[in-house]
């Protein structure tokens, strides 16, 4: 990739509602992506690998549950430095930040809110440290929009449970160390338990031939009479609500993430737009560019205006799972469609790597799909504003 030479827009000086330490920690993670992601992103997701070098670094910056307390390795920050992270982090890769986002909201959230103390002590310190790294199994081959549909199943059997079945779509899968599993116990009721590697029977093998989030390793967790120790069960909330309120977490990080990934294609194309001469002069020029241009900027403000209202929102325990649900569908609706249109200002160069926006573009198209698809969004909202669930 060529040179990053990223200048974050804030057309309407939102800077000025942040504090001190949120600029700080925004700068941390924006240097680190500078310095550790832009030089090696490109070629991981050329080759379609995942960049463990950079493990260190998300935890150094506090990617790996930056909301959870630091005495348990968490960074212990509030939910807008969260965002502000995750937007940092996606305006170099969505695939990093999903790594980010899966690692903290649907691993170390589920053990800190719904886990034992000793739980607690045993994996969250590495977790947030790196040395252990996680995945969240909720959908199956069968079950995507509709998890409560599952079919992966634990028996009791005395001194343990026994789990079988399958997962698929897992991010970090291929890799991962423990994995916070949803299944149904004997009365078909939803618990999480977690499976360490190494467990019999308990495999992870990895998807391939992703044209989308390409540096994030995606795979399965298969289960094949694994024995799960009953100290590994998430006791503190049961249901299809315990992976929701993970999702809630994850989704608001993403509201975020996603304004990354526009700021930074719209970034690009408006310097590729000044400098790139056609017919004389700057394509900049040309009212059907600088129409492109300004409707950027503003769907990018909107987003962040949005985000932000989220965050604070979230940081008084007010922001509804309707809410983080618009703010997810909406931004990145938002950033896929301004990643297309900074793709075409760019004209020719903009399918190759020397730029990011086509790989921006690509991660998108997971991005708008995971975490409940836009259109599952869409009707989170009409059931919230019309009262009646139209899933069915
Ligand atoms: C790269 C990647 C990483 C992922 N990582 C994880 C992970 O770490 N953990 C995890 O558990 N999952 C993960 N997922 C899975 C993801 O959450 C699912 O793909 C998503 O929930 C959609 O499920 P599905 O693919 O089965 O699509 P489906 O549910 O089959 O949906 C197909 C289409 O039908 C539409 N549809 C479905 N139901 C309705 C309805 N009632 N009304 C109207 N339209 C409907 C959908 O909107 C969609 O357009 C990942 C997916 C991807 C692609």
């Amino acid at each position: 990739m060529s040179q990053d030479l990223f200048q974050a827009p804030d057309y309407y000086n939102i800077d000025d509602l942040l504090t001190e330490e949120h600029l700080l920690i925004r700068q941390a993670a924006r240097d680190w992506v500078k310095r550790d992601v832009s030089p090696i992103i490109e070629e991981a997701a050329q080759k379609a690998e995942f960049p463990k070098s950079i493990i260190k670094g998300l935890s150094e910056i506090g990617a790996f549950g930056p909301y959870i307390p630091e005495e348990y390795g968490g960074a212990g920050l509030d939910q807008i430095s969260y965002g502000l992270i995750m937007q940092e982090i996606e305006r170099g890769d969505s695939g990093v930040r999903s790594t980010a986002s899966v690692q903290s909201s649907l691993v170390m959230f589920p053990i800190y809110a719904y886990g034992t103390e000793e739980q607690k002590q045993k994996f969250l310190p590495k977790l947030a440290s790196g040395e252990f790294m996680g995945s969240f199994g909720l959908t199956e081959p069968d079950h995507g929009s509709n998890p409560g549909g599952m079919t992966t199943n634990f028996k009791d059997k005395g001194d343990h449970y026994l789990l079988n079945g399958a997962k698929m779509w897992i991010s970090n899968a291929p890799f991962c160390d423990v994995a916070v599993v949803w299944a149904k116990n004997e009365e078909g009721r939803i618990h999480g338990l977690i499976v360490e590697r190494g467990m019999e029977g308990f495999s992870t093998p990895e998807t391939h031939n992703k044209w989308s989030l390409r540096a994030s390793a995606t795979g399965e967790l298969l289960f094949n009479n694994v024995k799960v120790p009953k100290e590994n069960l998430l006791t503190g909330k049961s249901g299809l609500g315990a992976p929701l309120s993970c999702l809630d977490s994850a989704r608001y990080g993403i509201a975020w993430g996603a304004i990354g990934a526009a700021m930074d294609c719209y970034d690009t194309a408006l310097r590729y737009a000044k400098e790139r001469i056609q017919f004389d002069k700057p394509i900049a020029s040309f009212q059907l560019q600088q129409k492109k241009l300004a409707e950027m900027i503003t769907e990018i403000t909107k987003a962040q205006l949005l985000a932000l209202r989220l965050g604070q929102l979230k940081n008084e325990g007010k922001a509804t799972t309707a809410q983080i649900s618009m703010a997810k569908r909406n931004n990145v609706d938002m950033a896929i469609k301004i990643a297309r249109e900074a793709r075409q200002i760019l004209g020719g160069m903009g399918i190759v790597g020397d730029y990011s926006i086509m790989r921006h573009m690509m991660n998108l198209e997971s991005v708008i799909t995971y975490e409940g698809t836009h259109d599952i969004h869409l009707l989170i909202t009409g059931m919230d504003i019309t009262g009646i669930a139209a899933f069915k």
